[in-house]
């Protein structure tokens, strides 16, 4: 895991607006700015206008923060730099009760800040799960109104979730083997979460091919609603007397992480929203070893050829080397890569 920054580092970092905004200008102008209007490389930053360019050519003014999703915000940068930290970087993230307090803003804006960042959390492009990918279910407990120290009722919200399995030595995609035969020395990959509102068949496979791949290989219980669904590979392991966590190590692992962060951070999730926190969970989960791009991708500042910044001098990379990204020749960088796409 990557050491995540303390609030004393990043305020070392970013420690007034101007910083942040030198942040933007230079994932959005990593070359000096350069007018989309005209292509004229001279501009003024405008004291009358936050994060925005007038070009000395034709006049067009440009916003640093267009095309993210602090476009027009009337929070300062700081805040959604740090809460965008909190939540892509912090292992538990944050909650907005936590994040109002922090920051001293209305719960109502740390909330509604907390739901665009969740929202900017999902890669509309990513890919499918593949290879060897486990598959199951659990229920979660939860809350019913926003009181802390109510009780949870339970056994409500069927989580379902995936995670692919990977060859501990190589760390790739782990190769299938005939049915029943073990998988060790295993690595956990990227993992996906859905509520379904039963465990019918109908609700099981429609989430299994929208998440994996043709052709991979199932890894699940015995449960009656996985076999049939056509054009993939099913292994099941008949769990028995046998601890389930043995044959089905990761999506268990996922799901306990998911369970004590739930109840760590939230209290227990409610309902309504559940979705955009299992996007979050597996968001943070899938770039456990890519947090400082993370950072960047959460705040849609993200951009395939960065140059040297913040993230660069720090040096928190990802300890396994030469497998992600990054920093020694920043022009062929590319900022998301396959293991941490959402
Ligand atoms: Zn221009």
């Amino acid at each position: 895991m990557v050491r995540q920054l303390s609030f004393l580092e990043f305020q070392a970092w970013f420690p007034d607006e101007d910083a942040c905004i030198r942040l933007l200008l230079d994932r959005r102008w990593p070359d000096g700015f350069s007018c989309p209007k005209c292509g004229g490389r001279s501009g003024d930053l405008l004291k009358s206008r936050a994060y925005t360019y007038e070009c000395r050519g034709c006049g067009r003014q440009t916003s640093a923060t267009a095309g993210t999703i602090m476009h027009r915000t009337k929070l300062p940068l700081r805040v959604w730099f740090w809460a965008a930290h909190l939540m892509a970087t912090h292992s538990n993230g944050m909650s907005a009760r936590q994040l109002a307090g922090q920051m001293g803003i209305a719960y109502s804006s740390a909330w509604l800040l907390e739901q665009k960042l969740r929202r900017a959390m999902v890669n509309p492009n990513r890919d499918l799960l593949e290879g060897v990918v486990e598959v199951d279910q659990t229920e979660m407990p939860f809350r019913a109104n926003d009181d802390p120290d109510t009780p949870l009722k339970t056994g409500k919200i069927i989580v379902i979730g995936a995670v692919e399995v990977r060859d501990r030595t190589t760390g790739k995609a782990q190769k299938p083997k005939a049915f029943g035969a073990k998988y060790l020395d295993t690595l956990s990959g990227r993992c996906r979460l859905a509520v379904i509102s039963s465990n019918e068949a109908v609700h099981i496979h429609s989430f299994i091919r929208a998440n994996i791949a043709p052709g991979s290989t199932l890894v699940t219980d015995g449960h009656a609603s996985y076999p049939g669904v056509d054009g993939y590979r099913h292994d099941p392991r008949v769990v028995g007397n046998m601890a389930a966590h043995i044959p089905l190590k990761w999506i268990h692992r996922v799901f306990a992480l998911l369970k004590r962060w739930g109840l760590g951070t939230y209290h227990g999730f409610r309902p309504e929203h559940i979705d955009t926190y299992l996007n979050e969970f597996a968001f943070r989960y899938n770039r456990r070893f890519y947090r400082h791009v993370s950072f960047e991708a959460v705040l849609g500042i993200a951009t395939d050829h960065a140059p040297l910044s913040y993230w660069d001098v720090t040096g928190r990379d990802n300890p396994r080397k030469g497998r992600a990204v990054i920093r020694r020749n920043p022009q062929k960088r590319r900022t998301v890569d396959k293991a941490g796409d959402g």
